[in-house]
């Protein structure tokens, strides 16, 4: 399969074909873009400009491992766009990582950052490796050789990283140390979502959680559907499914299954976070929790429930599985969980989708406000933190369901829309170099 082209005199672009054209997530993120650009009769020289990456790096990561040996995994770093801004996005350690999925991630990054109104263009970066297989000191290691390889293509005005799948506060913190012994003085700004005693944002590792949580509140009042009667599966048990359970039992909704890449667990009654938090935080299997019982895992996605939260992995919800969803809200926490194909039954349905551009912005947008923070060395309360972060989830999540209502669009596009609208104005307005 081709790019999508946005119109016949508009060829796809060779670079992008040859490069990232083998992924189907990359695919996916160009056919996004590709139906957005003719909705908004976008200029095809801005969409082709758009449709690939500004700057991608691979790097060849050797380390030592434990037992003398070395092993070299393959890390990259892409940024979409810095024409809005520095670049932003997560760093990803998983085994499926590869350069498609990363540009693809790093273009979302940009739509994001865009519908957010934050100064910023989309980066996304990754290695491909299995954390859990690595000990403490190799995933240092890890972490520090990554950062010296992309070293150059990094800077805190020009593209700042934050935890994604399988990395975390510890990661970052690494990231800024090697940085500033790099530059010669300590450099907060390079990195965000680090320890809040290293000028890390408070509230930032729930952000993402609380800013979905936020998004299917406002699908709840727009319904009319009471917390209390409605019902939650979440898939994910990680830093953004995690948070999103406990906000959600916290407003009274009950979580009635969950699952992570190890197993899915079901309990009619509700599951008690808080103890499942504990037994998790323990060392424990999500999948051995006395208090629920085992489901499969391709069952976990269509068990009925007022809500479905996917917050793990992209493309989860497909063509297979799209038509046998029984939930009245799809609250997209992970990035790109849902394919065009399944995308176009569920615009056949009367789910109410939460695209993943606008339910997961509250991460990057409380980055944000660490970067702001850290650069003026001046840090602000929980309070302000999270009085902030829900006063641009509600703006932006109001604005999509505006221009939806308004030009009678599926929120996915209205949301990709106004994301892809503010980047190509400002290219526009900028023009071309030289
Ligand atoms: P994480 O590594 O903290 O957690 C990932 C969770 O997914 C774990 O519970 C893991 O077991 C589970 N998982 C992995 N493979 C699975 C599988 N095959 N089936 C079911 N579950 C599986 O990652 P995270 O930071 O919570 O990120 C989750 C998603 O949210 C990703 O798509 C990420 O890009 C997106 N996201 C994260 C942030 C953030 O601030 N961390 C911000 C925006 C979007």
């Amino acid at each position: 399969m081709s790019l999508v082209q946005t119109s016949a005199s508009d060829p796809p672009c060779s670079a992008s074909l040859s490069l990232f054209d083998s992924s189907p997530v990359y695919r996916m993120a160009c056919q996004q873009l590709a139906t957005v650009a003719s909705i908004l009769h976008l200029d095809p020289n801005i969409v082709s400009r758009l449709m690939v990456p500004k700057r991608s790096l691979v790097v060849a990561v050797p380390i030592r491992r434990d037992t003398g040996e070395t092993h070299t995994f393959i890390g990259f770093r892409v940024q979409h766009s810095l024409t809005s801004g520095a670049s932003k996005g997560g760093l990803r350690y998983s085994p499926a990582v590869d350069l498609g999925e990363v540009a693809a991630l790093s273009m979302w990054m940009s739509w994001k950052c865009g519908i957010m109104n934050l100064p910023f263009g989309g980066a996304k970066g990754g290695i491909a490796c299995d954390p859990a297989t690595l000990s403490r000191g190799e995933l240092e290691r890890l972490t520090r050789r990554y950062t010296e390889e992309v070293l150059s293509i990094i800077g805190p005005r020009v593209d700042v990283m934050a935890p994604d799948m399988g990395t975390d506060e510890q990661t970052m913190a690494w990231i800024y140390d090697t940085y500033s012994m790099k530059v010669g003085y300590a450099c907060p700004e390079i990195v965000t979502g680090k320890p809040v005693e290293l000028g890390g944002c408070v509230g930032r590792r729930e952000a993402t959680g609380r800013g979905v949580v936020f998004c299917i509140q406002e699908a709840f009042d727009e319904l009319g559907i009471r917390p209390h009667e409605a019902t939650a599966v979440v898939q994910g048990f990680g830093n953004v499914g995690s948070v999103v359970c406990q906000e959600l039992q916290q407003r009274g909704v009950k979580v009635v299954a969950v699952g992570d890449r190890y197993g899915s667990i079901y309990n009619e009654q509700g599951i008690d976070i808080a103890t499942l938090q504990k037994f998790v935080a323990a060392g424990n299997f999500l999948k051995d929790f006395p208090e629920a019982q085992r489901i499969p895992d391709d069952q976990l996605l269509t068990t009925p429930c007022t809500v479905l939260v996917p917050a793990a992995l992209e493309r989860v919800i497909t063509a297979t599985n799209a038509g046998k969803l029984r939930c009245r809200i799809l609250a997209e926490a992970a990035n790109g969980p849902t394919t065009p194909e399944a995308d176009a039954i569920l615009n056949q349905t009367d789910i109410y989708v939460i695209p993943d551009v606008l339910c997961n912005a509250g991460g990057v947008t409380v980055s944000y406000f660490e970067w702001v923070q850290d650069l003026q060395q001046f840090m602000w309360s929980e309070a302000q933190v999270n009085e902030k972060l829900r006063e641009l989830m509600l703006k932006a999540f109001r604005q999509v369901r505006a221009l939806a209502k308004n030009k009678n669009l599926p929120n996915r596009l209205a949301a990709l829309s106004l994301g892809v609208q503010k980047v190509a104005i400002e290219k526009q307005k900028r023009g071309l170099f030289p």
